[in-house]
């Protein structure tokens, strides 16, 4: 039944017409990156900028402690990621991804829809389960340095609970993709690219809404003159707040985090009780002023569209790549409306989001440095802001001086040092 009614594949017109479409909006992008990203935030001082040390943040056992940590960690995450990405490659670039597809959807009639739901449940689930002795090392080495605090009972709820979500809106996604590839085989490509933006625009708003309760509760803040400072501190930022909540981080965690979720007035701040316990107010008040600078330039907003149009070239160059013969044969597939083409999408997501990432996190950093730049103009406290980064960096155990390569990959942040150094450009620019 499911080689009945196999959709024509498209022809070597609609292909190319995917890739310039692709190219297009991936120059539109890089247009877009380059004209919205914050590059350069303060103009050097008189006096030279600030050197980046990170000995002028850290004790010598803290910057011991953070590097020992990441020694421990950084090898387990780096095999992760290539074991992730050679259990895709397995599934994608052999007969195995089409053979698990059709033999989990055959108890159910073997129809194509069964075959791409099934079939994504059953290979993110592998990959997972491959993984997961890493993930539980990972995690054995945050309860080792005492950043993490879960039991395993919980941690194992967490993994299952991130799996399902992610397994499953995975699954949903790629189920519309080969639904729209079998209806409309010669536009599937920008049918599915359109809805892929819409779903990333969609999905930022429901994100807090949806998947932040699935792991945390969140609990409005007593009334107390923090409290009210930071409501005071919202609306200095231009960006009033409906609430200011709190997370129960505490049971899964040590680290120190705040964010402000939200738009309009659903708008709130959310305050990890961990920040309660340890900050003073003044450090809280940095830390929200760091947040509220990510509303004030509409950050996630802006990184929603970038994210949108991101997604629409993705699936643009996915219309190019799923029409070709030699990629489809090794799959096992005969084209983007056959369900046992999964293992092929999945890998070329996967390659899709690795290759993204430093060009995500190079803009990150960047738009994180402009939030630490409103904190400090709106709190006027640079004493209290480097306290905090110094705070963070010891409680969350950040590198202090991670390899460069590391830091441009996956740093979604400027290093503790950096940001410090940023605290001592600002001083000479104001006066202290
Ligand atoms: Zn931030």
């Amino acid at each position: 039944m499911s080689t009945a009614q196999l959709p024509v594949p498209a022809g070597h017109g609609t292909r190319r017409l995917a890739l310039a479409v692709a190219v297009v909006l991936g120059l539109a992008l890089a247009v877009v990156i380059a004209v919205v990203t914050p590059w350069d935030l303060l103009p050097a001082p008189a006096g030279g900028r600030t050197p980046v040390d990170p000995s002028a943040a850290f004790t010598p056992a803290q910057i011991a402690r953070a590097e020992d940590f990441a020694a421990a960690l950084r090898p387990a995450s780096l095999a992760s990621l290539v074991l992730g990405l050679a259990v895709s490659a397995v599934f994608g670039l052999t007969r195995a991804g089409a053979a698990t597809a059709r033999a989990v959807a055959r108890p159910l009639g073997g129809g194509w829809g069964w075959q791409v739901l099934l079939g994504t449940l059953a290979i993110l689930v592998v990959g997972r389960l491959v993984t997961l002795p890493l993930a539980a090392y990972g995690e054995m080495v945050r309860h080792r340095y005492g950043l993490s605090t879960r039991s395993w009972g919980l941690w194992a709820r967490d993994v299952a609970t991130s799996t399902a979500i992610d397994a499953g809106l995975t699954a949903v996604g790629l189920l519309v993709l080969v639904a729209l590839a079998r209806r409309a085989p010669r536009s599937w490509w920008a049918w599915a690219g359109g809805a892929a933006a819409a779903l990333v625009v969609v999905g930022s708003f429901l994100y807090p809404l949806l998947i932040e309760p699935a792991f945390n509760r969140f609990d409005p803040m007593p009334a107390s003159p923090l409290r009210t400072e930071l409501f005071a501190l919202a609306d200095r930022s231009g960006t009033p707040v409906q609430d200011v909540l709190v997370a129960d981080a505490s049971r899964r965690t040590t680290a120190l985090n705040a964010y402000v979720s939200g738009f309009g007035s659903t708008r709130r701040i959310v305050v990890y009780d961990t920040v309660l316990d340890q900050l003073s107010d003044a450090e809280i008040e940095s830390i929200v002023g760091h947040e509220l600078g990510h509303v004030a330039t509409d950050d996630v907003l802006t990184g929603t569209l970038i994210g949108a149009l991101g997604a629409g070239a993705g699936v643009a160059l996915l219309g190019w790549l799923l029409g070709a013969p030699p990629l489809l044969r090794r799959a096992g597939a005969t084209g983007p409306g056959d369900g046992q083409v999964v293992g092929l999408l999945l890998l070329l997501v996967a390659v899709g989001t690795l290759v993204s990432t430093p060009l995500q996190n190079l803009v990150s950093r960047h738009v994180e440095a402009r939030a630490d730049l409103h904190a400090l103009d709106l709190t006027d406290d640079p004493a209290s802001f480097v306290a905090v980064q110094e705070a963070l960096g010891v409680a969350n155990l950040n590198d202090p001086d991670p390899p460069a390569v590391w830091q441009w990959v996956f740093g979604s942040h400027p290093t503790v040092a950096q940001r410090v150094a940023f605290a001592g450009d600002w001083v000479k620019e104001h006066g202290g």
